[in-house]
């Protein structure tokens, strides 16, 4: 799944160049398995195509009941623009498992963000998603699932009408850097080898190398223990300059808002800071629970 966000293209150039390359892998490679069917999703079409977050309300954070009621009810009109794009992804999902009928979905939403160095993947609970996680060399961040209501990637995970659901969410960087469309090449290629869709000696130590070498200066491992919410009318205004994973110390002051500064909770490193006009979250602080020098 790339494109929840219509602000970042990145995962959905990464989506068409994958099924690039395992259409014409055959052709290389005669010994090339593929096992399984693979899916790519754009999330919000509205929203890709004039190149913004949302139209009407965020598609990452609407997975919940009053939404999914309205998009799986028989109202047509008045629906919100990502209500009427839920129905869309819930109905095209629902054809493919009724003609494929797998015994077990791999979910992977790939998004971007608006600070520099945004690189890291949410994991749910299941030791399988912390695996597959682990295999995209990116810093994994535990607890985001939990932290952050009506995500896409929390409505599939475990199950979905019955079919265990194994699911990760990975950001490859800033939404216009170059590099974040090739690691989130990579991201996917290796998502596909952990999920057993493609073998391991079919995959290029490229796409590890890519990933591990952007990764070197990042955790290894860390921990949700701050989300900042924001309101329309706040004003929030983050202080600028600041990048994902900077260390922050508690008191600092990182942002502005119509009621005064905001200052730091605690001590950490800060992750996904607004530099954009949408979004409802100002910034995260995570905590280290693993360098990759331990390892
Ligand atoms: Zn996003």
């Amino acid at each position: 799944m790339g494109g929840v966000h219509g602000n970042e293209p990145a995962g959905i150039h990464a989506l068409k160049e994958v099924q690039r390359m395992l259409d014409y892998e055959p052709e290389m490679n005669s010994e090339f398995r593929f096992c399984g069917q693979v899916v790519g999703l754009i999330g919000n079409l509205r929203a890709v195509s004039i190149g913004e977050r949302y139209i009407d309300v965020d598609l990452n954070r609407s997975w919940l009941s009053h939404h999914l009621d309205r998009a799986l009810g028989d109202e047509d009109d008045f629906l919100l623009s990502e209500e009427k794009e839920m129905r869309e992804i819930l109905s095209t999902i629902d054809q493919h498992i009724d003609t494929y009928k797998p015994e077990k979905i791999y979910l992977l939403d790939i998004h971007t963000t608006s600070a520099k160095a945004g690189l890291f993947t949410i994991v749910s609970d299941d030791p399988e998603s912390r695996r597959i996680g682990m295999d995209m060399h990116a810093p994994v961040i535990l607890g985001m699932i939990q932290g952050i209501q009506g995500t896409l990637m929390k409505h599939f995970t475990d199950s979905y009408r019955g079919i265990p659901v194994v699911t990760a969410t990975f950001e490859g960087g800033q939404h216009r850097e170059p590099k974040s469309v090739s690691r989130s090449v990579s991201a996917i290629i290796n998502f596909l080898r952990s999920a057993s869709a493609v073998y391991p000696h079919d995959v290029e130590s490229k796409h590890d190398d890519l990933l591990a070498a952007d990764t070197a200066y990042l955790p290894r491992l860390a921990e949700l223990i701050y989300s900042h919410k924001i309101l329309p009318d706040d004003g929030f205004r983050m202080k600028p300059g600041y990048r994902n994973f900077q260390p922050i110390y508690s008191g600092e002051h990182l942002a502005d808002t119509i009621d005064g500064p905001v200052l730091a909770q605690y001590d950490g490193l800060i992750l996904m800071p607004l530099y954009q006009r949408k979004g409802t979250d100002g910034y995260y602080i995570i905590k280290e629970l693993e360098s990759r020098a331990s390892i």
